[in-house]
């Protein structure tokens, strides 16, 4: 009897061994795997060989003129929708038919987008989607295809289902810091943009997920160079410096000067990368928290390799009012504004309800000093009573 069970004792343990050997093993692996090297890593890029195959959604008109407006709720739809949404809108918007593209080279491209957004709390491909549907709301709100070339029109959408791609969920303050891979790469300069754009484009170097690849060469380098330009833009270090560019330009806007179009175009991605405070509030809300997320991700996993932490990233000094409030008044009312003088249309659409955004969060703020005097004198009487005692 003993003997029989000290060897089943010892059968036990080298189960046990090869258990952990497997654990040890698939551990190693989705190290490997998260260390991955986007040059080298061809597997996400890899287009699909076959027509995709989620269902084609049938949009009903209500959804199709929803989503030609700002108030669009973006959290009623699944990944597939959002797909065919966006498949809609280049069609929608003729570019699919004047630039000859392949509609079902335009389904797998956007395939491999979707595949090429992480699962970030804040930039994933639901911000892709909220970001380029805040485009079109404001191609058709704008009339921006009466003042633009398709040309144009065709960087803009691009530009803003490309312009995060790949993003790993911190900003580009850590990659310097830490001196990432990525920082390394792009020797500090815009480390994330210049990685979204050079993803965007390993994506248009596969021939199956080549939407352009009809475009002579001439037609390809106006394409790309617009593209670059435009998620380059979307580098908030360049805020002051872009917005400050297109202030010279926008009381004697000419649509025949490329510089200004340019610019226009810069500012109009700036607009709907950072838009989600346009939206009504029960859309926009959810937002800060993901974003918030992030940022707390970000500055946990800082103070834990000793690097610096911004405080407006920082658990113990952020809460959504004091994240809103200024970002509102001093970054997108003045942008906004600035645009407005160009389309004064966008005023009721787009502006009004970052006032009321605004005023909200005042009065958040303004509950949550209350409630934390109460709380302060709780506690300063608290700390009287045991003194007396
Ligand atoms: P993105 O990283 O999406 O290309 O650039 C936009 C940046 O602007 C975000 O990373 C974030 O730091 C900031 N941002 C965008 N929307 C909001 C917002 O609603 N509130 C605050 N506080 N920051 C925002
Ligand atoms: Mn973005």
């Amino acid at each position: 009897m003993l003997e029989k069970r000290v060897e089943l004792e010892g059968m036990k343990v080298v189960e046990i061994e090869k258990c952990r050997n497997d654990i040890k093993k698939l551990r190693e692996e989705m190290a490997s795997r998260n260390n991955s090297n986007f040059l080298e890593d061809n597997k996400k890029l890899t287009p699909r060989r076959d027509v995709p195959s989620y269902p084609k959604y049938m949009l009903s008109q209500q959804t199709i003129d929803a989503l030609k407006k700002p108030a669009f709720d973006v959290w009623l739809w699944e990944a597939n929708e959002m797909l065919s949404c966006l498949e809609h809108m280049y069609h929608d918007l003729g570019l699919v038919k004047d630039f000859n593209i392949n509609p079902i080279t335009l389904k797998r491209w956007l395939l491999c987008i979707h595949d090429n957004y992480k699962n970030n709390p804040f930039h994933n491909f639901r911000h892709c989607f909220c970001v380029t549907q805040m485009m079109y709301s404001m191609i058709c709100l704008c009339s921006l295809q009466e003042k633009f070339t398709q040309v144009d029109i065709l960087i803009l959408m691009t530009a803003a289902v490309c312009h995060d791609l790949d993003h790993p969920g911190f900003n580009n303050t850590y990659q310097i810091n830490a001196r990432t891979e990525l920082a390394v790469r792009y020797n500090d300069i815009s480390p994330l943009e210049n990685h979204h754009c050079a993803v965007a484009f390993q994506i248009f170097s596969q021939p199956d997920c080549n939407i352009f690849s009809n475009f002579d060469p001439e037609a390809f380098k106006q394409i790309r160079q617009g593209t670059i330009t435009l998620i380059l833009a979307t580098d908030m270090a360049r805020h002051g410096e872009i917005l400050d560019s297109f202030k010279q330009k926008v009381d004697s806007f000419d649509y025949t000067d490329e510089e200004h179009v340019t610019c226009l175009k810069m500012v109009l991605i700036k607009c709907c990368d950072i838009s989600n405070e346009v939206r009504p509030m029960e859309v926009a809300e959810p937002w800060v928290d993901c974003l918030l997320e992030e940022y707390f991700m970000q500055s946990d996993r800082e103070k834990s390799e000793g690097l610096p932490v911004a405080p407006f990233m920082d658990r113990e000094k952020v809460t959504k009012p004091t994240a809103q409030i200024g970002f509102i008044k001093f970054v997108l009312i003045p942008m906004f504004e600035t645009v407005m003088k160009l389309f004064p249309q966008i005023e009721e659409a787009m502006v009004q309800p970052l006032r009321e955004s605004r005023d909200r969060y005042e009065e958040l703020k303004q509950i949550d000093d209350a409630m934390n005097e109460v709380q302060k004198k709780k506690s300063e009487n608290l700390t009287m009573g045991g003194k007396k005692k």
